[in-house]
């Protein structure tokens, strides 16, 4: 395929879900992101119960994230993972962003790219700000250097754990 480099490069996705048992739809997930193309799992972190971000009335979130090797592009992977929150059952309709959804897949990082076209910011602009990113990223990768934003332990250290936990 075109977007195919031929170099594996590392990258870190954000999962969430908190419809339709949040707990089976993030294993799911990760199952499946093993069998995208040109796309392998090569870490896991622990799954994460979190309250809402944004609005509240919806059911609290589970929260991971997975490391992965890609040949894709980071548009390419990005593109791959909407097809896999569509077949995972997501319907996306305007207005519904940070609203209860069966399965969220972000693109946190990929190498040590800055990127920022319509439709793809990375790394995710959220990392810092978000403990439900921080920690689960911190527990597989504690020494990865965000562009831009800074080392994973580091913004950790300066995120509050709150109502996250560690299910
Ligand atoms: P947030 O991105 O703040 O976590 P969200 O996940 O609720 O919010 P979505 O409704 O899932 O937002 O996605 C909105 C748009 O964000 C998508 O159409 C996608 O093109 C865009 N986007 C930009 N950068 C990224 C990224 N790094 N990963 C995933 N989507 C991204
Ligand atoms: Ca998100
Ligand atoms: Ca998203």
């Amino acid at each position: 395929m075109s977007d195919e480099s031929g170099r594996w490069i590392p990258a870190y996705l954000g999962l969430g879900s908190n419809l339709e048992n949040p707990v089976a739809q993030v294993r799911q997930a990760l199952n499946e992101l093993d069998s995208l193309a040109d796309t392998r799992l090569v870490a896991v972190s622990p799954l994460y119960s979190n309250p809402p971000m944004g609005p509240q009335d919806q059911p609290d979130y589970v929260n991971a994230v997975a490391g992965v090797l890609t040949r894709k592009s980071p548009e390419g992977l990005l593109a791959q993972m909407q097809i896999l929150e569509q077949r995972l059952g997501r319907v996306r309709s305007a207005g519904d962003r940070w609203g209860p959804r069966i399965i969220d897949l972000d693109l946190l990082v990929y190498g040590n790219v800055q990127l920022s076209i319509p439709g793809l910011n990375v790394p995710h602009p959220g990392i810092s700000e978000r403990n439900f990113v921080l920690f689960p990223l911190r527990d597989i990768a504690p020494t990865l250097s965000v562009p831009g934003q800074g080392i994973v332990c580091d913004l950790a250290l300066r995120s509050e754990e709150a109502g996250l936990r560690q299910i």
